[in-house]
């Protein structure tokens, strides 16, 4: 559930970047992904994706332990440019008792923005929605 007057800011605990499942890419973020890695696209494409699960475009890939690809001693290494599924946890999709398995803290909404914890244009109407399939 979203509450909207309520921004979580993010604990950096990395547990969500270790949940088995999809890491959902989509074009844009994938081009913007390879360039900030310097790679071609298709490449990054053969070396860092699969098919996601329902078969409905591309995910990044994980190691055998679930952990996703990208991420590096408990850092992402692509953070200036992590896919909107990523970007988006808690504060743009979440699912039931995620609070269970996430460390973000509750800030009152007009105190996030005041300290410039809610990224620009995370606000507006045009944000992208891209959560995880659950
Ligand atoms: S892209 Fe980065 S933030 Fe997203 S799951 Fe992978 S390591 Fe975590
Ligand atoms: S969104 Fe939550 S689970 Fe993911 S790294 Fe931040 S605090 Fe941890």
């Amino acid at each position: 559930m979203i509450d909207p007057e309520t921004w979580y800011q993010c604990d950096r605990c990395t547990a969500c970047c270790k949940w088995p499942g999809d890491v959902r890419v989509e074009d844009d973020e994938i081009e913007a992904i390879a360039k900030h890695l310097n790679m071609e696209t298709d490449d990054f494409i053969q070396k860092f994706t699969r098919l996601r699960m329902n078969r409905n475009g591309l995910s990044l890939i994980s190691r055998e332990n679930h952990e996703c690809i990208m991420l590096e001693n408990d850092k992402c290494t692509i953070q200036d440019v992590k896919p909107f599924q990523c970007k988006g946890f808690p504060n743009r999709w979440n699912f039931p008792d995620w609070q269970k398995v996430c460390a973000a803290k509750p800030v009152p909404m007009k105190e996030a923005i005041k300290l410039g914890l809610v990224e620009k244009g995370d606000l507006s109407a045009n944000h992208p929605l891209r959560g995880r399939d659950l």
